[in-house]
């Protein structure tokens, strides 16, 4: 049974239909999503999930004996493995749910806040969001550890030459993004996490935006840490999750106090819980936990080659279309990059294109996107950023193109 035809059409009609809000209108207009940089949209079956875990087996995960706290424990834990298995991570303990990448982040800067000593060194690129910024500014100032920053070019690539001349025996830390929230690059974080390693330095890459385009494997990368939100994949918001080497997640001591996370208490001394349950004080989000278990199949359903290759044709086909409008320019050009698409036009402040747009039922996001240092770079207060997911169409893409022309002719 041999087949000749390579090239599977990608079913993006029947695949709509799996997102409910998809089909709603926006001041009169049918919804043109754009805006899949900062949330995704949530598929039936995750909506499912939710509905059924609050209808049926609602309740407190680990301690109960009786029928609904099992119910609920194992479907918790069973969410756990299937993100192991995803991530490819060697035990489902070296899995922490968190609220989300910024928890994940602070929880393990919070972590080396008693590891690093004054002059050690901590890498971060140029390229990052808030939140992989901020966290690393305040454990500098706690410890007297020192800051410094992998440059980027005009591209809005790192360059690596830079990088190669910061990395020294002082260097404790690296931390990059997988892709780049703002321009959409993917920076070669192989290289990166190998060139730490030669200085024994940790690294710990953000894979938020990353995680909703392609499948990382924590093992090939031999990565120290990992971490993603749920909502950038099609999850609910408040989940994300933190993998961390064992070997590390040992080493560094709980972030926050309370229940679940102890072994046994007494006023004189507490000891602490086994990995995962050491960083998972209090309550969890249980429901999101299990959502985001059901959203990492469904995205698996689909197939990550199939993903990449259709939002890939998507980027080409947007880039080549406003490429034609006179006088609008892309930031972030890297031959290496996801279907994000940042961009100005000379003389009309972002903002503005963003309102007008709105108007017409597209949702695109402006301003700084949450990376300022990256707009500083380019010296612009800000773009007007379209990212595309597997439910785009080239249709929609139309749209935004007919759109932005026509904030133009009303702008200028
Ligand atoms: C969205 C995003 C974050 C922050 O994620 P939260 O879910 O808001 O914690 C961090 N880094 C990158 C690259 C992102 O895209």
């Amino acid at each position: 049974m041999k087949s000749t035809n390579q090239h599977i059409t990608f079913k993006v009609d029947k695949i709509r239909k799996d997102f409910p809000i998809l089909s709603r209108k926006v001041n009169g207009k049918p919804l043109v999503y754009f805006d899949n940089a900062a949330t995704s949209q949530t598929p039936q079956v995750v909506i499912d999930a939710i509905v059924n875990y609050y209808s049926n087996y609602n309740a407190n995960i680990h301690r109960g004996v009786h029928t609904l706290s099992q119910e609920a424990t194992d479907a918790y834990e069973q969410a756990r493995q299937k993100i192991q298995k995803h991530f490819n991570a060697q035990h489902s303990h070296e899995i922490i749910f968190t609220s989300g990448t910024t928890h994940a982040i602070n929880l393990v800067a919070n972590g080396f806040s008693s590891l690093l000593k004054k002059d050690d060194e901590i890498i971060v690129s140029a390229l990052e969001h808030h939140s992989n910024i901020v966290p690393w500014q305040m454990l500098c100032e706690q410890t007297g550890a020192i800051l410094k920053v992998i440059p980027m070019n005009q591209e809005g690539e790192l360059i690596i030459s830079a990088y190669d001349k910061l990395l020294s025996e002082n260097t404790k830390l690296v931390f990059v993004n997988h892709i780049s929230n703002a321009l959409g690059t993917i920076n070669p974080i192989e290289e990166i996490i190998k060139k730490a390693h030669d200085v024994n330095a940790a690294v710990l890459v953000d894979g938020a935006q990353a995680c909703p385009h392609l499948k990382p494997d924590v093992q090939a990368l031999d990565v120290d840490f990992y971490v993603a939100s749920a909502h950038k994949m099609c999850g609910p918001t408040g989940i994300g999750m933190l993998y961390g080497k064992s070997t590390w997640l040992n080493k560094l001591p709980p972030y926050q106090g309370g229940g679940e996370m102890i072994e046994e208490v007494t006023f004189e001394k507490t000891t602490y819980a086994d990995l995962p349950y050491k960083f998972e004080a209090g309550t969890p989000n249980i429901c999101g936990g299990i959502a985001f278990g059901v959203a990492i199949d469904y995205l698996n359903s689909i197939g990550f080659d199939a993903i990449a290759s259709y939002e890939n044709e998507l980027l080409n086909y947007a880039t080549q279309n406003l490429l034609e409008i006179e006088g609008l320019k892309i930031y972030g050009t890297s031959p290496n990059k996801t279907s994000v698409i940042s961009f100005n036009i000379e003389g009309i402040h972002p903002y503005d294109i963003g309102t007008i747009v709105d108007k017409l039922g597209i949702a695109v996001r402006t301003g700084h996107h949450c990376a300022q240092p990256i707009m500083d770079f380019y010296e612009i207060p800000g773009t007007v950023r379209a990212s595309f997911s597997f439910y785009n169409t080239k249709e929609e893409i139309d749209a935004l193109v007919y759109a932005v022309k026509k904030a133009k002719t009303m702008l200028l």
